[in-house]
C-alpha cells in the first residue's frame, strides 16, 4: 500500500502540473510539492461524470441548516464536510444531532485542524496531537468511531507537517481543482465547466450557498453526480488499477494488477 500511494501521489502530481495551464482555479502550490511523500489529490478520475463538492470551516449553524435542506432536495447528492474541531462540538451543542444525521444521510466528514491553524507552523507532535483533538471531537458528537480519511489543510496549505499526518494517521491531503468562494454566478459558471472528477471547494458561507443553490438543479439535469471524497478517491485508485487494457478475469498477469 504504502508503494501504491507514492506511485498515485507522483501520478497525481503530473497530472495537476498539465491541469496547471489549462485551469485558473486550481491553486498555484506546484512547488510546494516535491517533498511531499503522502497520497495528495487535487482531483478525481476524468473517466466519470462524478464531481466531490467539500464544504470547509462550517462556523455558521443556520448555513449548514439550509445547506442540508437543499441537500435533502437532492438525496442522491453526497457532499463532504471539513469542519474545524471547535465546530465539531459547538454546532452540535447548537443543533444536537447534526453531524450523526448528516453521516447518516451518506455525508462525510475531514479533517480540517481543531482551530483552523496552518499545520504547516505546527511540530510533529504538535500536529498529531491536533487531529487527535479533533478526531476525539468528532467521535464525542458522532458517539463512536468514524473512518476519517480525507484532510483538507487550512489555508490550503501543503507542508511538511501535513505530510507527516498523513502518513502518520493515514490520510489523504484533499485539495481541491474549482474553487468557490466568488459571486454565485461566477462560480456556477466555472461549475458548469467543470470535469469529471473535479473537486469543488466551497466554504459554509452565503455566497457558497447560493451558489449551490444555483448549481444544484443545473448538475441534476445534466446529469452529474455528486458523490463523497472518498467515492472521488476509490474511483481513481480502481481506474488506476484497471487502466483500459485491463483484461480482467482473463488469466493471470505478470506486468499488471487487475481488481474487479
Ligand atoms: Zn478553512
Amino acid at each position: 500500500m504504502p508503494d501504491f500511494s507514492r506511485r498515485d501521489f507522483l501520478k497525481i502530481g503530473g497530472l495537476t502540473l498539465l491541469g496547471l495551464a489549462a485551469n485558473p482555479w486550481i491553486p498555484h502550490a506546484e512547488d510546494q510539492q516535491p517533498n511531499f511523500t503522502a497520497p495528495l489529490v487535487w482531483h478525481g478520475s476524468r473517466k466519470y461524470k462524478r464531481l466531490a463538492f467539500t464544504y470547509d470551516d462550517c462556523y455558521l449553524l443556520y448555513r449548514m441548516r439550509t445547506l442540508e435542506e437543499l441537500l435533502d432536495q437532492y438525496p442522491e447528492f453526497k457532499v463532504t464536510f471539513f469542519p474545524v474541531g471547535a465546530k465539531v462540538i459547538n454546532l452540535d451543542e447548537q443543533d444536537p444531532g447534526i453531524w450523526k444525521r448528516l453521516t447518516a444521510k451518506g455525508h462525510e466528514i475531514g479533517y480540517h485542524s481543531f482551530d483552523h491553524v496552518n499545520l504547516g507552523v505546527m511540530s510533529r507532535a504538535g500536529v498529531l496531537a491536533d487531529y487527535d483533538k479533533w478526531y476525539a471531537a468528532l467521535t464525542q458528537v458522532l458517539g463512536g468511531e468514524y473512518p476519517v480519511r480525507f484532510v483538507r489543510p487550512p489555508y490550503d496549505i501543503i507542508s511538511p507537517a501535513l505530510d507527516i499526518l498523513c502518513q502518520e494517521r493515514g490520510l489523504v491531503a484533499a485539495l481541491f481543482s474549482v474553487g468557490g468562494g466568488g459571486e454565485p454566478e461566477v462560480v456556477f459558471n466555472a461549475i458548469q465547466k467543470a470535469q469529471g472528477g473535479d473537486i469543488v471547494q466551497m466554504h459554509i458561507r452565503t455566497d457558497d450557498y447560493n451558489s449551490s443553490v444555483l448549481a444544484f438543479p443545473w448538475l441534476q439535469e445534466n446529469n452529474w453526480e455528486l458523490v463523497t471524497m472518498s467515492q472521488l478517491y476509490d474511483d481513481y485508485l480502481r481506474n488506476e488499477i484497471n487502466p483500459p487494457a485491463c483484461d480482467v478475469n482473463a488469466g493471470n498477469n505478470l506486468t499488471r494488477t487487475c481488481l474487479e
